[in-house]
């Protein structure tokens, strides 16, 4: 569907100091997002800012604009304040509910901006924005920012026209929330990849900064989890492991560290639901992190039983007890799990 940009242009025109957010725990579609949109308002003379609520993973920090560099709300809470309170857009991105933000919610509702979100989660809050750019027929925020870029009057649907640190932080967020074109693809994602690639993007390169650029630790933290950590439940066609706080230390954990941990009991034929659940630093709250293969609907699961949501196969949320008790609450939610809601 042709994607209506009036508005949009519009109110960036007209804007002076325009504000781009991320949510907590920035992934590479928050971090590629904020950092394409900030290089096209960039080319088009913009003045803008980056938020994140919390810091991102060590291997995305190449795509934080030098001149402009991310504020990061946990480091610097009065300052991210006093930007949201002063900007005239706010740029939205990559999140379905301000919640996400964790501690900027109160300031976004209160700022006399016009809120712009773009995004590709279920159920976004949609009466809280002045302009919502939101589907799930995409494989991620970048793609769906990619396809707003390309309808906006000044790029006309010519990709030769994305400045290109915009086209590989764009890259950069598809590849990431595809693991890598392996799941959430859809037709349009080789569409953007190929065009992109086109554009001059150097998707190897780009590989191999993001995918390819652990320490020696994490790859034997891996090993540890699978080895010693994964418990499979045949009667429910899930796996789960437990990273705790103990194990983060021993093996010189750093942010980012367990990404694509959850995916890997996927591998195991009849694993339709995976789990990681991940002790906080602070040990607030446990993190959990929930995949399943299709027809599986681990939305469904985060949202009844983990305070969070997502997507149908990638969803997370929080638990609020000693990881000793996570184990039995796992397996209560399986066996409450109805299929209705499995297979929704
Ligand atoms: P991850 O497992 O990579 O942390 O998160 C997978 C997906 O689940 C994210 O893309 C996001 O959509 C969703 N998600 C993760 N944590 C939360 C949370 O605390 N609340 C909600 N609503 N969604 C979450
Ligand atoms: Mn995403």
């Amino acid at each position: 569907m042709p994607i209506d940009t009036a508005q949009f242009e519009s109110l960036l025109s007209d804007a002076r100091d325009i504000v781009l957010i991320g949510h907590f725990n920035p992934d590479g579609d928050a971090v590629g997002s904020v950092t394409a949109a900030w290089h096209y308002l960039k080319a088009r003379g913009k003045r803008a800012r980056i938020i994140l609520p919390s810091p991102h993973p060590e291997s995305l920090a190449f795509l934080d604009p030098e001149e402009a560099p991310i504020l990061v709300c946990e480091r610097d809470p009065q300052e991210a304040r006093r930007l949201v309170a002063a900007a005239d857009v706010l740029l939205c991105l990559d999140f379905n509910r301000l919640a996400r933000t964790e501690y900027l919610e109160d300031d976004i509702l209160a700022s006399s901006a016009k809120k712009v979100l773009v995004d590709h989660h279920i159920a976004a809050e949609l009466d809280r924005f002045d302009l919502v750019f939101s589907t799930t027929k995409v494989s991620s925020t970048c793609e769906l920012l990619f396809d707003v870029i390309l309808a906006m009057p000044d790029v006309a649907g010519d990709p030769g026209r994305i400045p290109l640190p915009c086209a590989e932080s764009l890259y950069v967020g598809m590849m990431t929330d595809t693991n890598n074109f392996s799941n959430s693809v859809f037709p349009g994602t080789f569409e953007m990849a190929s065009k992109l690639i086109a554009r001059g993007v150097d998707k190897d390169g780009l590989q191999d900064k993001v995918l390819n650029c652990y320490s020696e630790s994490r790859t034997r933290l891996m090993g540890h989890m699978i080895q010693d950590k994964m418990v499979v439940l045949p009667q429910y066609g899930a796996a789960y492991m437990l990273l705790s706080n103990r194990e983060k230390d021993l093996y010189d954990f750093k942010p980012g560290d367990s990404e694509g941990f959850v995916n890997l009991p996927l591998a195991i034929r009849d694993v339709q639901v995976s789990a990681l659940f991940t002790e906080n630093f602070d040990g607030r709250y446990i993190r959990v992190s929930l995949r399943s293969k299709s027809p599986v609907n681990v939305n469904s699961l985060a949202v009844r039983f983990f305070n969070g949501g997502g997507h149908r196969n990638a969803s997370g949320g929080r638990l609020y007890m000693p990881l000793e008790e996570v184990p039995a609450c796992f397996e209560k939610a399986l066996a409450a799990w109805t299929d209705e809601e499995k297979f929704s």
